[in-house]
């Protein structure tokens, strides 16, 4: 262990590296953020937030900030064309979690962490691309960026996504693996869709021709994402992916396909899409690590480096934050525990809760399936959804636990 003061350097400025940046100043550690880019990166429009993560968010004084400014809801119901409800999921419930689930868009959440960051006076460096580890000792890591620079700190966080340098430090020739397909989604006005009066949105609607997703972003609902996904039997290289984003018309033309076996909303809704509002999310995932630190515990990963996860249940920014704000409770209590211990307990602690995120990606898929694709799973593939374990955790009171038994064995 180390009682050594800590201080901290974060590869990526993206929602893992700000959130973590702002967790760690809250328990009084040091911490300076590097980003390759010029400006935090901003992919993918909007985001969704639930109550496991807005509780992280709240914790770090970030939640009164944003709560309105984007759109809150509670659940998302699955219909079929025919407008039968079939299934009800929750989001988020103020009564049963304590908060209701809140659509974002990505650059206002990190424009208010930058912000929040800067107020308290925390470094991000921009333009700086960290390149490789250089030597990690018993104390220290060392590091070296694009510029020729180095780099130095007690501790080392790859926060640096899903195509991660820092990652490459424990597993050099790991490459995250394509999940056969993509999401096409793009943001048209609510009142394109004329909508029936009362209808329920965000709403998935399956039909035999696939599924079509409607939520509802922007504070007063006036903007919803609309999309679909798409098999792609085959991975591209960045080149590839960068042509299929940029043909927009093609993008448009597939929204726009099957429509006739949806509702007339429906088909109001891929009427018109402007072109700069459209986004391609190719699924990619992180296969399961067996190591999220370094031997000598001076090199972690986390977020989308450490675990990507398909989308389903719209899990993984949530599940970002719960490891940032973990990570930072345990390295705010070394003075009492040993550090490989509790990076050690961190990582345990994070993996069983993204093997059950990873069990609810696999029921929601389920219930997308076509009745023929279902029946031909095993018997008892399906089970009822419960969401209290994820929706109401007990961060904080499981870490102070924890230090409490490990601080009694050294008492
Ligand atoms: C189009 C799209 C839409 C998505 N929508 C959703 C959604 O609605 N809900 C959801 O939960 N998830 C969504 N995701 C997934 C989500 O974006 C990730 O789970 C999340 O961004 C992970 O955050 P992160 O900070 O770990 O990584 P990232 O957001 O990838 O951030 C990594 C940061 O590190 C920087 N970086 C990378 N390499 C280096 C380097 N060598 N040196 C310095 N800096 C570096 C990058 O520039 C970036 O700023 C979406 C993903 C995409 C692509």
């Amino acid at each position: 262990m180390t009682s050594s003061p800590i201080n901290v350097a974060i590869i990526g400025a993206g929602l893992s590296g700000l959130s973590l940046a702002l967790a760690l100043h809250q328990q009084n550690i040091p911490c300076t953020l590097y980003e390759r880019n010029n400006a935090p990166l901003n992919i993918g429009g909007a985001v969704m937030l639930s109550p496991n993560a807005l509780k992280v968010l709240d914790a770090l004084s970030v939640y009164s900030r944003i709560r309105t400014k984007g759109y809150n809801f509670e659940t998302l119901e699955y219909k079929n064309g025919d407008g039968k409800l079939l299934e009800v999921y929750e989001f988020g419930s103020e009564e049963k979690y304590g908060y209701k689930a809140l659509r974002i868009y990505r650059k206002v959440l990190i424009e208010e962490l930058v912000e929040m960051l800067r107020e308290k006076g925390v470094q991000i460096v921009f333009g700086k691309k960290f390149v490789k580890v250089l030597e990690e000792s018993e104390e220290s890591v060392s590091w070296e960026f694009a510029d020729g620079t180095v780099g130095k700190a007690s501790l080392l966080v790859g926060a640096d996504g899903i195509h991660s340098t820092v990652r490459k430090y424990l597993y050099p020739d790991l490459k995250p693996t394509f999940a056969g397909g993509m999401g096409v989604t793009a943001a048209v006005p609510t009142e394109q869709l004329k909508l029936p009066p009362g209808y329920h949105i965000p709403v998935t609607i399956l039909t035999p021709h696939g599924s079509f997703v409607i939520a509802p972003q922007q504070v007063d609902g006036s903007e919803v994402l609309i999309g679909k996904q798409k098999r792609v039997p085959k991975d591209h290289d960045r080149a590839g992916w960068d042509a299929i984003s940029a043909d927009k018309e093609a993008l448009v033309k597939f929204l726009q396909q099957d429509t006739e076996h949806f509702p007339e909303f429906v088909r109001n809704a891929v009427s018109k899409i402007g072109h700069g509002k459209i986004n391609v999310w190719p699924y990619y995932i992180v296969p399961k690590i067996e190591r999220w630190t370094s031997d000598k515990r001076r090199i972690v990963i986390l977020g989308d480096s450490a675990h990507a996860i398909p989308p389903s249940a719209g899990q993984g920014i949530n599940q970002a934050f719960e490891d940032i704000y973990i990570f930072a409770l345990l390295l705010g209590q070394v003075n009492k525990v040993d550090t490989q211990d509790a990076l050690k307990f961190w990582q345990e602690y994070r993996e069983q809760r993204i093997a059950k995120v990873m069990d609810l990606n696999n029921q929601i898929e389920l219930r997308r399936m076509t009745k023929e694709e279902r029946e031909k799973m095993p018997a008892g593939s399906m089970h009822e959804i419960e969401l209290s374990w994820l929706y109401k955790p007990n961060f904080k009171e499981d870490v102070d636990k924890w230090v409490a038994t490990k601080s009694k064995v050294a008492a």
